[in-house]
């Protein structure tokens, strides 16, 4: 049976603290959620603003695949705004609980229902296609959720949505309560808070009991622990619910996530399903070796199903297998002597409580094969001027190729000062710092600092460190190790 997928990455995801996305920004996520088949997509919610509106406007004049839809109270002046977008559909959404009609709304149940009944005529009238979604249903009476279900259909709703609001089920009773909705009319649709890490669980069991559509936003974004994650739903659905699919391009669920959270600025936790660093990574000896021989040792699905690739990390639990094929990546041919010895340098490496970085593994494999690399790049002098009334300013003096070149560069502090000081030079021109990560190694203000950076050069990813008493020598010296690196190959 396919289930439909309804995101709402654009509205719900967009009420993540923090989150306010550009007309611009959200109409690349749109175009991107229609390429890799979603049903419908919630475009925001028409009543918010006039930016709200023009980005609306602009995704539903588009003529995507997807049916758009605005979020709306049971209100004409909402519904107003969405016909103003001139969306496919509206999600109107209705409080069902006791709590929020007596509490938030301050009315009567029947007033409640000729609010609903009203609004869904209202919306016919004009042509809308209508969601009805009941917010805060896991809380309300069933019997009374339903006869609101009944008379939105009555009054021509087209799709209904059971809203999980505050997170409180649990696959059992997300169960229950869709199968206790198995004699609606029309299809029933299931909107998941993660309040207490359930949702995707839960959504699961929805479908179990009788969804079927799910409401998603990707990488779970959304009000306080988030909503639904698209990813994890729509791969579990394919791997996990025989009986059941989605029209969602499984391959591309990678590249989605990544714009997301580039453009939100939320990232995504390392070991968070399907997306996350360290979904396809494997350190450990015995999990390496493994893999090698036969990937469906230790990995559930492959990499490539979800738009992914393998990674081997160098690290104190890695095995010589493992080794080998990080250093195949990046070029290097060994014996087996070879291969124990780099293998048992890592580990001391690893054993001080370092992370290894390419950098450190291309300076422990050339040592051990005697190669010697002329580094292109010398820092030779750096002198900062910093403080609370001046403009953090940096001056370098670098030797590159033998030749000497000085550079001045200044920034909101002076790590960025120093850094803008080096890479405003033209030949850095194309290589951008992807990540930027501090340790102080001791306990005090005399610590030794360690920088690991990642630099990107195209589709080249390079990591590198510096490790010094200063923090700027030492984030200017692993920016250094790490263009080095990228100018080598
Ligand atoms: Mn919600």
């Amino acid at each position: 049976m396919n289930i439909n997928v309804l995101d709402t990455t654009l509205r719900d995801g967009e009420q993540t603290p923090g989150v306010s996305l550009t007309s611009q920004e959200k109409f690349r996520i749109a175009t991107k959620l229609d390429e890799i088949g979603v049903n419908f997509i919630e475009a925001g919610s028409a009543i918010t603003s006039e930016g709200e509106r023009d980005s609306i406007k602009e995704i539903s004049a588009q003529g995507f695949n997807a049916e758009i839809l605005s979020f709306s109270r049971p209100l004409n002046v909402d519904i107003d705004y969405c016909l103003d977008c001139d969306v496919d559909a509206v999600n109107l959404v209705v409080p069902t609980s006791d709590l929020h009609i007596s509490d938030k709304l301050k009315i009567s149940k029947d007033e409640l229902l000729d609010l609903s009944n009203n609004a869904v005529d209202y919306c016919k009238d004009h042509g809308l296609i209508v969601e009805l979604s009941a917010e805060d249903a896991s809380r309300s009476d069933v019997d009374f959720l339903k006869s609101v279900y009944v008379n939105a259909i009555n009054h021509g709703a087209d799709r209904v949505c059971v809203c999980d609001t505050v997170g409180i089920l649990t696959p059992d009773t997300s169960y229950e309560l869709f199968s206790k909705l198995n004699d609606i009319q029309v299809p029933v649709s299931c909107h998941c808070h993660n309040d207490f890490g359930l949702a995707v669980a839960n959504t699961l069991s929805a479908i179990k009991g009788g969804a079927s559509e799910i409401h998603t936003t990707i990488n779970g974004i959304g009000e306080r622990a988030g909503n639904t994650s698209f990813e994890e739903c729509v791969v579990s659905i394919d791997r996990l619910l025989p009986d059941f699919s989605t029209s969602i391009k499984i391959n591309q669920i990678y590249d989605v996530s990544k714009l997301v959270a580039r453009l939100t600025g939320v990232y995504i936790q390392p070991n968070k399903a399907i997306v996350g660093e360290n979904a396809f990574a494997h350190e450990s000896g015995i999990h390496s070796d493994g893999i090698i021989k036969n990937s469906a040792t230790y990995e559930p699905m492959t990499p490539e199903l979800v738009g992914r690739t393998r990674k081997f990390i160098i690290g104190k639990h890695m095995g010589t297998h493992g080794l080998n094929s990080r250093l195949k990546e990046i070029g290097l041919e060994v014996n087996e002597i070879q291969l124990k010895q780099i293998c048992d340098d890592i580990k001391e490496l690893a054993d001080m409580g370092k992370t290894v970085t390419d950098v450190d593994l291309q300076v422990i494999a050339d040592n051990v094969l005697e190669i010697n690399h002329e580094d292109r790049i010398k820092l030779d002098e750096i002198t900062i001027v910093s403080g609370n009334k001046v403009m953090p300013t940096a001056s370098v003096k670098l030797v590159i190729d033998s030749e000497e070149i000085l550079n001045a560069g200044v920034g909101i502090g002076p790590v960025d000062a120093a850094i803008n000081a080096v890479k405003s030079l033209d030949m850095f021109k194309d290589i951008e710092l992807i990540e930027y990560h501090v340790d102080a190694i001791t306990g005090g203000t005399d610590a030794f600092i360690d920088v690991i950076i990642k630099l990107q050069k195209a589709d080249k990813v390079v990591s590198a460190r510096g490790t010094e008493a200063d923090i700027i020598n030492a984030s200017v010296k692993a920016y250094i190790a790490g263009v080095n690196r990228l100018l080598r190959d």
